[in-house]
């Protein structure tokens, strides 16, 4: 389709539900405006207060990604990725992890050093979970940047593989995901959607 950057925390959606992903990037079905967020982002929003760093911008053409660290950790000497999120459960999930590797990845290529380790804080419970970066984390941000590259906008993936998901979704009234199982049933198969065919 495109080798135009990937947005870091479009990997976490494109994780959570590919035809999610779909909406959201061909449709921009919350009327977001990446430009001129992005370009905020960049000049106006960075700033260093003893051994943190609020909202690092980066981007790499090599890997192929682009986004906003929320936090840097350097206490210790360590260079820490922080991811914000909003979780009452006090759970995280893969796509989480696979946000937060990108975001790792991302700092790598910025500071010509590994980087093994992010880490979570859910600020409903303000707990900091700590993320260590394998290689199954690194093959998923690389299989999920060419995977969102191929896409089309002819092309709406399958439903979700988890009906559950589908209940917090917020492209749902686009998706529609029990009127799709009913009209295209082909795209159900396997997916926990065939009981509303
Ligand atoms: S409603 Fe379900 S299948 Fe549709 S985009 Fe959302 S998560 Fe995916």
């Amino acid at each position: 389709m495109t080798d135009e950057l990937v947005n870091v925390s479009d990997l976490n959606q494109f994780q959570y539900c590919p035809r999610r992903y779909w909406y959201l990037h061909f449709f921009d079905t919350q009327g977001r405006n990446y430009q001129r967020v992005e370009g905020k982002t960049r000049h106006e929003n960075q700033a260093t207060r003893g051994d943190w760093v609020n909202e690092l911008y980066l981007e790499s053409e090599s890997i192929g990604l682009k986004g906003k660290i929320d936090v840097l950790d350097l206490e210790d000497g360590r260079k820490v990725p922080v991811e914000r999120k909003r979780a009452r459960s006090g759970e995280y999930h893969w796509n989480d992890e696979v946000q937060i590797a990108g975001y790792c990845l991302l700092l790598e290529d910025h500071i010509g050093e590994p980087v093994h380790e992010g880490a979570i804080y859910l600020y409903e419970t303000d707990q900091r979970m700590h993320v260590p970066i394998t290689q199954d984390h690194r093959n998923a941000v690389k299989d999920t940047i060419e995977d969102m590259r191929s896409m089309s906008p002819d092309s709406v993936p399958s439903l979700v593989d988890n009906p559950n998901k589908c209940e917090k979704c917020s492209t749902r009234e686009y998706c529609m995901p029990a009127e799709t199982a009913q009209l295209e049933p082909e795209r159900a198969q396997g997916t926990g959607w065939e009981d509303h065919i």
